[in-house]
């Protein structure tokens, strides 16, 4: 038994209330089992708290395997899927959605953290009975175009405001440094701050984004030009640009930060916000290793996320604790109780403790190291089971 938050233990059970909480847990002995509570037994097993996926695209799963997303430019490849994106219908992307919860649940995943366009993984947890937060994606790189891209946000929003639960709650992300202008960062900003929508970002990802930002140059500069779209040097980092427009504040979720200074780690920590970091992603696109160390040692939270199957191949969460350079005890914390806290959801999930929703994973360790996944539990409901080998 490994809560987390405590030592871990030897023959422990968990007993999980009517309302999906856990109320008791504890020595196998000392964990009551009234009646008419359905007990489960997994001897020689691994019971953890559910693991935490904070940067996700699952209506992207469609697109997984294959050779459609070998493409090494960085600005080509973001046009790569966005074409296939305007090739997909609407039912493609729930199919896709619902493919992607479930293939997480198989590995272990109760939460994720979501950012897409299309409502379809917001519509699949909430049929489904999944956990997460949607933040819905919002594009517009020239600044005549805000105004209809906020209505977009806004109509999306009064949608899927519509399928919010007490598991599947709802953000805003304004995409990234290279597809938002700095009106449309602003009005975002504050469209969120009044509807109480957390916000995810995608930021100072490549070099190419620190190059458009700090001096207006680079490809993406160039191709915004390209569209008649004027650009000026910030003569700042993506961080200190973000922090500028009102857009990290307490609470932001920040997507890779690979291309940051110890100032801009500072900035973070200072402001609240917290972080997603996507390893296999980043060394898939070449942007570099991100310093988590300086993360860790000013203690912003910080979680891990896969990024899509169309950058990394296959959502595996213990793969990318390993590329992060994390094993063992301190892997299992980053995957659950600090993803938990870089989505400020630590108070419900992320530990195995009475009070906390019923979020929990039973899996055995095979030799080769990798666990299999016998049993996946999302507030106290059987989401995926898998019978003795
Ligand atoms: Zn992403």
């Amino acid at each position: 038994m490994h809560p987390v938050t405590a030592p871990s233990f030897a023959d422990g059970a968990v007993l999980i209330d009517a309302a999906g909480r856990i109320s008791a847990i504890g020595p196998n002995a000392e964990v009551p089992a009234p009646r008419p509570v359905r007990t489960l037994h997994f001897p020689d097993a691994e019971l953890t708290p559910g693991l935490v996926n904070c940067h996700t695209h699952l209506e992207l799963t469609h697109l997984g395997g294959g050779r459609k997303h070998d493409e090494p430019e960085f600005l080509k490849w973001i046009r790569r899927i966005r074409e296939l994106k305007e090739a997909t219908t609407a039912e493609a992307f729930y199919s896709a959605a619902v493919a992607g919860v479930r293939d997480g649940w198989a590995r272990g995943v109760t939460c994720i953290a979501e950012t897409g366009s299309t409502g379809a993984v917001m519509r699949a947890l909430h049929d489904l009975g999944g956990r997460g937060i949607v933040y819905q994606e919002v594009f517009g790189p020239d600044p005549a175009a805000g105004p209809v891209s906020m209505v977009q946000l806004k109509s999306a929003v009064r949608w899927l405001r519509t399928l919010e639960t007490t598991q599947v709650r709802l953000g805003a992300s304004p995409h990234a440094p290279y597809t938002v202008s700095p009106p449309l960062y602003e009005a975002v900003a504050a469209f969120a701050r009044q509807e109480n929508l957390p916000i995810a970002v995608h930021v100072a990802e490549s070099r190419e984004e620190t190059a458009l930002i700090q001096n207006g140059e680079g490809p993406f500069a160039d191709a915004l030009r390209a569209r008649g779209i004027s650009i000026e040097p910030r003569h700042a980092s993506p961080i200190a640009y973000l922090m500028g427009l009102g857009v990290l504040r307490r609470g932001t979720l920040c997507i890779h930060c690979v291309q940051v200074s110890a100032a801009d780690v500072e900035l973070l920590r200072e402001v609240g916000a917290t972080v997603a970091h996507c390893p296999r992603s980043n060394s898939a696109h070449r942007h570099g290793r991100m310093p988590l160390e300086l993360f860790r040692k000013a203690g912003v939270p910080l979680g891990i996320g896969t990024d899509s199957v169309v950058s990394v191949g296959d959502l595996d969460l213990w793969a990318e604790a390993e590329a992060a350079g994390l094993a063992g005890e301190d892997a299992l914390r980053a995957l659950t109780i600090e993803g938990a806290r870089a989505l400020g959801w630590e108070s419900e999930i992320g530990s195995l403790e009475v009070g906390k929703a019923g979020d929990l994973v039973v899996q055995t360790v095979r030799p080769s190291g990798r666990p299999t996944v016998r049993l996946t539990v999302v507030s106290g409901r059987i989401v995926h089971q898998i019978s003795a080998p």
